[in-house]
């Protein structure tokens, strides 16, 4: 009986956005992407990814590059 393949893990972190929760450049905290990327108008390289940090409560945006979208990036899970 062949195993069957699931993808189920996957559907929280698709590899078109950045980052969901990255690390605070003020204070090291946990710094929460605010606004997910929108289907029909998913993030692009050269955008600013908005954050707020859950510890300092500081705002600061990162601008997305193509190593965030191609799911690489060191901070998510990969599979
Ligand atoms: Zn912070």
């Amino acid at each position: 009986m062949a195993a069957h393949r699931t993808r189920l893990a996957r559907v929280t972190s698709p590899a078109s956005q950045p980052a969901s929760i990255i690390v605070c450049v003020e204070c090291g905290g946990r710094a929460h992407l605010l606004q997910i990327a929108d289907p029909e108008a998913p993030y692009a390289e050269g955008d600013w990814a908005p954050y707020r940090c859950e510890d300092c409560l500081d705002r600061f945006d990162l601008e997305v590059i193509a190593e965030d979208l191609d799911g690489s990036a060191p901070d998510r899970p990969t599979l």
